[in-house]
């Protein structure tokens, strides 16, 4: 079976990789056609998500040089996973594939992915076997962001990021889900259907610098936890219950020093004490039920998640 294959590359700010990334895409797409794997008019989308250097220029270039390219112009930066969202809306192909513009994640292995489109899996995850390129710190702070989503109860494929393939049914139900804060690989597995994995070794940016600094991936990791999961309010509950009972602990001690032993408990240390104590506790708390107000106040704005300019 021959399948019309969307690709859908979010970029920002991606002008050194541009050009190579479209050549080898282009290749892998030619290749895929001349084998009958994928239809002639299969298509790729660059999704230009408000860059400030000439990445949308080369985008026009590209798009003008090949019919097979097409380039969609986001008003203004939106992230990563707003212009993953415009990209699949453009795309009408029947399966469309996900992938970041650096090339990190190997492209050779979307034959594999079509392949099982063709068996039937309407969701193809791209699983990561290596990361001996990421630094160690990068590499590090994923594997406890995978524990901590895990043990909030998020489910979410280990070692997967934005590479996947979707059929175009799954990309319209994924639509459905309408909410500002997005976290695709927190929704994705939400939608079911059947699925399929397909493996690869990430390899090194080749050009260019990464777009996620400390700041957006932290901004990322907090909207996974707070997007899918109430565990962190359960446990300031569970907390605020522990306090109340250890205070009851703290009076029988008081009363039995009192009356058996005749002595006053000594007093600065043990008010000062639980005073910052009890006060921390109640500003963290405070801070992370705000955490969920925010979210509510941003999704009942229901704003518009991206607003395409143009499409080429
Ligand atoms: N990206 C985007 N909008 C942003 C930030 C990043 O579209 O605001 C794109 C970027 O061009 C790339 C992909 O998202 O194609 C992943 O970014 P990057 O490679 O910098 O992240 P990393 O691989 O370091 O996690
Ligand atoms: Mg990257």
């Amino acid at each position: 079976m021959t399948t019309a294959l969307g690709i859908v590359v979010p970029c920002y700010n991606e002008q050194e990789v541009l050009p190579e990334t479209a050549k080898r895409l282009l290749e892998l797409m030619s290749r895929l056609q001349n084998t009958g794997v994928i239809t002639s008019d299969s298509a790729i989308y660059f999704v230009d998500d408000g860059s400030k250097d000439s990445t949308w220029q080369l985008i026009q270039n590209l798009a003008a040089q090949d019919i097979r390219v097409h380039g969609v112009k986001l008003s203004r930066n939106k992230g990563h996973q707003n212009a993953l969202l415009a990209g699949l809306s453009v795309a009408k192909e029947d399966a469309v594939v996900t992938v970041d513009a650096d090339l990190q994640d190997d492209i050779n292995v979307i034959e594999e992915m079509v392949q099982r489109f063709s068996e039937g899996c309407e969701i193809v995850y791209g699983v990561r076997m290596s990361r001996t390129v990421d630094t160690a710190f990068k590499r590090g702070t994923a594997q406890i962001y995978y524990k901590v989503l895990e043990s909030v109860g998020v489910e979410i494929i280990y070692n997967h990021a934005d590479y996947r393939l979707m059929s175009q049914r799954a990309v319209r139900h994924l639509q459905e889900y309408s909410e500002v804060n997005l976290f695709l690989r927190g929704i994705i597995p939400l939608l079911g259907f059947p699925t399929g994995t397909v493996y690869y070794d990430r390899s090194a940016r080749f050009a260019g610098e990464s777009k996620y600094p400390l700041r957006r991936m932290l901004a990322l990791a907090f909207d996974g936890i707070t997007s899918f999961s109430v565990t962190p309010l359960r446990f300031i509950a569970a907390l605020g219950l522990a306090v109340f009972l250890m205070s009851f602990a703290m009076v029988a001690w008081v009363l039995y020093g009192r009356l058996f032993m005749d002595a006053a408990i000594p007093g600065w240390a043990s008010s000062v004490i639980p005073i910052y104590f009890l006060g921390g506790i109640q500003l963290l708390s405070i801070g992370v039920v705000g955490e969920y107000v925010a979210k509510i106040y941003m999704e009942t704005k229901r704003r518009p998640r991206f607003s395409i300019e143009t499409v080429v």
